[in-house]
């Protein structure tokens, strides 16, 4: 460090106060102010240079030891932190918090004091640079305050202030967590929760009477009453949570909607795996695209792709509240016109729910307040429009009175602001002339000064005879003379009226009574102008946050319109339709989809031109749980998925792949598929199935809907089938729930002998000239045979392990005929390799002619005719 070459132990101030700050920062990377750079020693130098790529430097020494260095400077800072937040690192920024000249002030040496100002982590941002647009930011902070078992949970993303809180057990917390795909996790110090993305923060803070004290000033009230009960784990997650935005902003909290009490049956219960199988608003791979999200997802706001990312997350267990989704979804589906006006309007309607969220934590900028008035304008014509439909839907009445009401506000910030004001307030600028009288002569001043500046110049190019002579203006120099250095001696000499400054190559640059007068009184009135400015801002600035609740009701109400549009939208686009729900009146659950499709397969088909194959899925309370066998490929998984896909679009109140849809409400969600389709986990992959298998049979109730895919197959055969077996016949004797479950275990055919309400069904094939057509078409009835071999043969399995196979198989088939035992038949198989030769020898006539031909010596007459010569080949070879 610069002044830290120091041989001794002792460390030099400059080193005295970073470690100061260090320790202070804890385990966060210290962005080390230095003018113009951001610095980082030791090991957070090693660490930024890795994750940023950039080079790693040392200076001076400590201990005798170089110390490592890198930096970035001030102005690109944000990127960096981007990347750094990205990486899983957070960092504490301090600051200088006087100048040099400060400092020198207070005496001597004294260095420039320095102070961490703000931290940064994946949680607590709120740039709209370092966020996604279209995805939620949520913190969360968790408390092991509650009774056995159970936590406390919040949630904020403060980018927009949504809050919410609710007590999970804790078998339930993944499922949870997985829900809101939280950018950071705080815990308390010591505490033995186990969660990614975790870090601990004060245990002080995660105290129920702390929170309940620092949640009534955050919302100025006397009582928490008006926002419901909150258990006291609740109020110590929320206590922790918001104790640690106070330690993030050094002091200033984030705007905070009133915090929502979620209660664990409100939604359907959807855990880890299920998400992650069913990929709903990401695929396994991590990505949007190919998820059902990306699918359905036609929104075009920022906060409404968030809101339906959250709808998607969570689909709901109340029935007229989903109906109430579905009615206005219904209105702007049947109405083209009016859902196609209103998406023009939402398209141009910038972020107000982010833009707030920027302005109510200290960093709003004129331009935040511009997309507000833009934003809460918007939504007021929006509100007349909408307002004089006939016949409106429960949920449109409910929203436009939260569009409008801001008349004030927004006329306020009209007059006050230019049409596009700045991010920057250094150069002012942002506030409408004729808003403030005052304020307008200090631009005149300002310009006239500027004015005068240009009669000078050319008064001085007159008066001296230099042409190129000019009135430049910098940061250092302010305004100045700047002439060639070959016309300059006349003005070096005395008499000339000009004072030299500054030798440059090739120019020189002086100064003038004249013109330092000038520049003085345009360098007053523009800084009197800029403090009035800023003064107006800071007024604005408190309008705005007058009113915050409101207007974060209308950026909540303005994405529920872009949501229910958007799924107007993507019905009308691919003939989707409303869901029904009905009450079960003593018959019991049940699910009917006619024509149900898979949202995702359908378009990857579409995309390759070709057709999906719609099915049908009817489960009742005598007939619950599908058997689904037939060939690999042959849309078993697909047809699964879909159904459970479909579950959730109807729930989350959007319409459905499907030409009817007629459901109870499902309450759980289960989704799981055999353990060899997903490696990529750490454990023993047929432990996970197993682990996961147990959890659908320890919770699913009459009410819920399970897949299962393949499960068994992890293991050996007979085990697997013995397993497989043992889970059908529970799932339909004690779980009772709507089933279905794909497998290639042919014997389990048999279960529909004993299973009164278990029934086959079969995705059909046919082998048609030795190929086989996999028409993806479910049927009732088991699946007459496997297809296994002619799957592979499709796959290009060469040809000699393909007729290998087919002996093995003739005689494992031959074998348990006789004996009814699977192997018994492969006693007497010759070994592989005596066979090998034999097929070896095996000539494919076709692909002998083929090699034949010489492509590039054919007249056209003659390639015609070998087309006929390999056609008669091939007819022959499926002769065989
Ligand atoms: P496996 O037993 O090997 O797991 P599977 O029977 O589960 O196979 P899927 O994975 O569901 O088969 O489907 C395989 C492919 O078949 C899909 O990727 C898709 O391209 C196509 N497919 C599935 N269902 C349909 C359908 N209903 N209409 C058209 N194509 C389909």
């Amino acid at each position: 460090m610069a002044n830290s070459t120091s041989t001794t132990n002792q460390p030099t101030p400059m080193m005295a106060q970073y470690f100061t700050l260090k320790a202070e920062a804890q385990d966060c990377l210290l962005f080390y102010r230095m003018g113009d750079f951001f610095e980082l020693f030791f090991d957070d130098a090693k660490m930024a240079a890795a994750t940023l790529d950039i080079a790693l430097t040392s200076r001076g020494e400590h201990a005798g030891q170089p110390i490592p260095m890198c930096g970035v400077p001030v102005h690109s800072a944000e990127s960096y932190l981007a990347r750094l937040i990205k990486g899983g690192h957070r960092v504490a920024i301090a600051e200088q918090t006087e100048t040099p000249a400060e400092a020198k002030a207070r005496g001597g040496k004294a260095l420039v004091a320095r102070a961490i100002v703000r931290y940064v982590t994946a949680g607590t941002l709120t740039e709209e640079t370092l966020l996604d647009s279209r995805r939620d930011n949520m913190l969360v902070a968790l408390a092991q305050t509650g009774g056995e078992g159970e936590l406390g949970l919040a949630a904020a993303d403060i980018s927009t202030g949504r809050f919410e809180t609710m007590t999970v057990r804790a078998g339930d917390l993944p499922a949870e967590l997985a829900r809101l795909r939280p950018s950071e996790v705080v815990i308390a110090e010591g505490s033995t929760l186990e969660v990614a993305n975790s870090h601990p923060f004060d245990k002080a803070a995660f105290s129920s009477a702390r929170a309940e004290d620092a949640l009534k000033r955050l919302f100025a009230v006397a009582t928490l009453d008006g926002f419901g009960q909150f258990s006291r784990a609740e109020l110590a997650a929320m206590g922790g949570l918001i104790a640690y935005l106070d330690h993030a902003g050094k002091g200033t909290l984030p705007f905070l909607a009133p915090p929502l009490r979620k209660t664990s049956g409100a939604h359907v219960a959807i855990d880890a795996a299920t998400r992650e199988s069913l990929e709903i608003v990401a695929t396994t791979g991590g990505t949007r695209a190919g998820s059902l999200l990306g699918a359905v997802d036609r929104t075009v706001t920022g906060a409404g792709a968030r809101l339906l990312a959250q709808d998607l997350s969570a689909p709901l267990m109340d029935a007229p509240l989903i109906d109430a989704r579905l009615g206005l979804v219904q209105l702007f589906h049947d109405d083209a016109t009016l859902r196609s006006q209103l998406r023009a309007a939402l398209r141009a309607l910038p972020d107000i729910g982010r833009a707030l969220g920027r302005v109510a934590i200290g960093r709003g900028s004129p331009r935040d307040l511009g997309q507000l008035r833009d934003g809460l304008g918007e939504a007021r014509l929006l509100r007349e429009r909408l307002g004089r439909l006939a016949d409106q839907p429960l949920l449109l009445t409910q929203l436009l009175p939260a569009l409008d009401g801001h008349g004030a506000l927004v006329d306020a910030l009209a007059r006050a602001l230019v049409p596009s004001p700045p991010t920057e307030t250094n150069n002012g600028g942002y506030i409408a002339d004729g808003f403030d009288p005052a304020l307008d002569e200090l631009r005149r001043l300002a310009g006239d000064g500027r004015r005068a500046i240009a009669a000078l110049e050319a008064q001085y190019r007159e008066q001296t005879g230099i042409s190129a002579l000019k009135i430049r203006h910098n940061g250092v120099l302010g305004y100045h003379v700047e002439v060639p250095a070959r016309a300059a001696d006349q003005l070096m000499q005395p008499e000339s009226g000009f004072t030299h400054r500054q030798t440059l190559a090739g120019v020189v640059r002086f100064n003038s009574i004249d013109l330092h007068e000038q520049a003085g009184r345009v360098a007053q009135a523009g800084a009197h102008a800029l403090v009035a400015e800023a003064a107006h801002l800071e007024t604005l600035i408190e309008a705005v946050l007058d009113r915050k609740a409101d207007i974060a009701r209308a950026a909540d109400a303005l994405a529920r319109l872009d949501v229910a549009a958007a799924l107007a939208e993507r019905a009308a686009e691919g003939g989707w339709q409303r869901p029904h729900f009905v009450v079960e009146d003593g018959v019991g659950p049940c699910l009917d989809i006619v024509g149900g499709r898979h949202p995702v397969v359908e378009d990857a088909l579409r995309a390759q031109g070709q057709p999906f194959v719609a099915n049908d899925c009817r489960l009742v309370a005598t007939d619950r749980l599908w058997l689904v066998t037939g060939p690999n490929m042959g849309g078993k998984s697909t047809f699964l998925r879909q159904n459970a896909l479909i579950v959730i679009l109807a729930q989350a109140g959007a319409f459905v792949p499907a030409e009817s849809a007629t459901l109870t409400l499902v309450d759980r969600l289960f989704s799981r598929v055999g353990a060899s389709d997903n490696l990529a986990r750490g454990r023993s992959t047929f432990m996970v199935e197993m682990v996961e298998t147990a959890a659908i049979l320890a919770q699913a109730t009459e009410h819920s809907f399970v897949i299962l895919d393949e499960v068994g197959r992890g293991t050996s055969t007979y085990d697997g089938l013995a397993l497989a077996w043992a889970v059908v016949e529970a799932v339909h004797e004690v779980n009772r729930c709507r089933c279905l479950f794909a497998t290639h275990y042919h014997e389990l055919t048999r279960l529909s002998e004993t299973l009164d309400a278990l029934s086959l069904h079969h995705v059909r094939a046919r082998e048609w000239k030795g190929d086989l057509v996999l028409l993806h078409e479910l049927a009732e009835g088991p699946a007459d045979r496997s297809y296994g071999l002619a799957v592979a043969r499709l796959a290009g399995l060469p040809p000699l392990v393909l007729k290998r196979a087919k002996d093995v198989l003739g005689r494992l088939e031959a074998g348990k005929a006789k004996t009814g035992g699977i192997a018994a038949g492969l006693d007497d198989l010759p070994l592989f390799a005596s066979v090998a030769t034999q097929v070896e020898e095996v000539v494919d006539p076709l692909r002998d002619a083929l090699d034949g031909i010489d492509a590039d010596a054919l007249s056209p007459r003659e390639a015609l005719d070998h087309i006929y010569r390999l056609k008669q080949l091939a007819a022959a070879s499926h002769h065989e």
